[in-house]
């Protein structure tokens, strides 16, 4: 099979399904139609094969993460996904391996509405680098810069399973066969928090997706809002798997290890009442974990009140602990 072969047997035989494609895959570029009144919200991330994902990982989680990451970015940001384009590097031409990647990738994508309108497919290491765009009313993205003193701080959903699902796969831990069924999606098939990410539009005043662990995103969402905050590690939400190893394994892996997809956001006092009413629209639930203060710095305490001094920092693919996780990944 050749590239041509290739692109159209597995991603220009997919049904157009928006209207807003004037023209999609097969020209030199696409054609698309943002609603008057939106502005369209672009974001990119690369998956790279022993970097960002095991290499025996299954191709279906593989397509669907490097889609999920990518749209939980426009999560962040409020938007409502549209469109994406697949940049595909591959060591050769594996069919089965393919239809896996394009049942992960597409499936999340038919979720969503977001129509695949072009890439790149070359030979070369296993490389996956996706942009989605998104549509988001004029002026309304939820930007890192907001917080404000006062605003209570949330996060939706659970923190810490990915972490903790990675140390399984690695053998670092050891955990029951039901307790790694109930977690193992959250490492490799995320589910990107579209839904709630568009209701905080004209709630919150600012919001970040956790790509590399609470504190290393919340850190810059501060350093971006020129603020501080206090956080309430026993109000840190984790699953029941979590719970069940917290004592064998502390806070860490909900702290500082990323891969969790969750959204972290600030909401004034007076706009609580609103976001308390927006349950129905939160599955994933969301919780108060702490506030922003004025006083720059993250300040975290234990169940005591007692500062907490952790170790943990997250995830920097160029800090010179990074070049062990890499090591290991591959
Ligand atoms: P060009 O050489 O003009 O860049 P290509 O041969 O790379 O064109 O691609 C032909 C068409 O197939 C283009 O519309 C491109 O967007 C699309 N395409 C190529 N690779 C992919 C891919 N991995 N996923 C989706 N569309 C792709
Ligand atoms: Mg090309």
């Amino acid at each position: 099979m050749n590239e041509f072969d290739l692109i159209r047997t597995f991603f220009a035989s997919q049904p157009v399904t928006r209207d807003d494609v004037a023209v999609g895959i097969g020209d030199d570029a696409s054609v698309v139609k943002a609603p008057a009144g939106m502005q369209t919200v672009v974001s990119t991330d690369v998956l790279i094969a022993g970097v960002h994902f095991p290499p025996d990982t299954d191709a279906a989680s593989v397509g669907h993460k490097a889609l999920a990451v990518n749209l939980s970015d426009l999560a962040a940001m409020g938007a409502e996904p549209a469109w994406f384009t697949l940049g595909l590097t591959l060591p050769g031409v594996d069919t089965a391996w393919l239809q896996e990647f394009c049942a992960g990738m597409f499936g999340l994508a038919r979720r969503y509405n977001v129509q695949l309108i072009g890439g790149d497919t070359s030979r070369g290491p296993l490389a996956i680098a996706v942009s989605a765009y998104g549509l988001v009313p004029e002026g309304k993205a939820l930007l890192r810069s907001g917080a404000k003193p006062g605003d209570r701080l949330y996060v939706t959903g659970e923190l810490g399973d990915a972490g903790l699902a990675l140390k399984h796969r690695r053998g670092e831990l050891q955990l029951p066969d039901r307790d790694i069924t109930a977690i193992v999606d959250r490492l490799e098939q995320p589910i990107p928090r579209i839904g709630e990410g568009m209701a905080l539009r004209g709630i919150a005043h600012c919001a970040i997706d956790l790509s590399d662990g609470l504190l290393a995103d919340l850190g810059h969402m501060l350093e971006a809002s020129g603020v501080g905050a206090r956080i309430h590690l026993d109000r840190i939400p984790l699953s029941a798997v979590y719970r069940a190893h917290l004592a064998e394994t502390g806070w860490d892996l909900a702290l500082a290890n990323g891969d969790d997809y969750e959204l972290c956001f600030t909401v004034p006092p007076e706009k609580i009442s609103a976001l308390e009413k927006l349950k129905t629209e939160f599955p994933c639930g969301f919780t108060p974990i702490g506030d922003i203060e004025a006083e720059t710095g993250l300040r975290v305490v234990d169940e005591a009140g007692k500062p907490y001094s952790f170790k943990a920092t997250g995830h920097d693919h160029f800090s010179s602990g990074d070049a062990k996780r890499t090591r290991e990944a591959s």
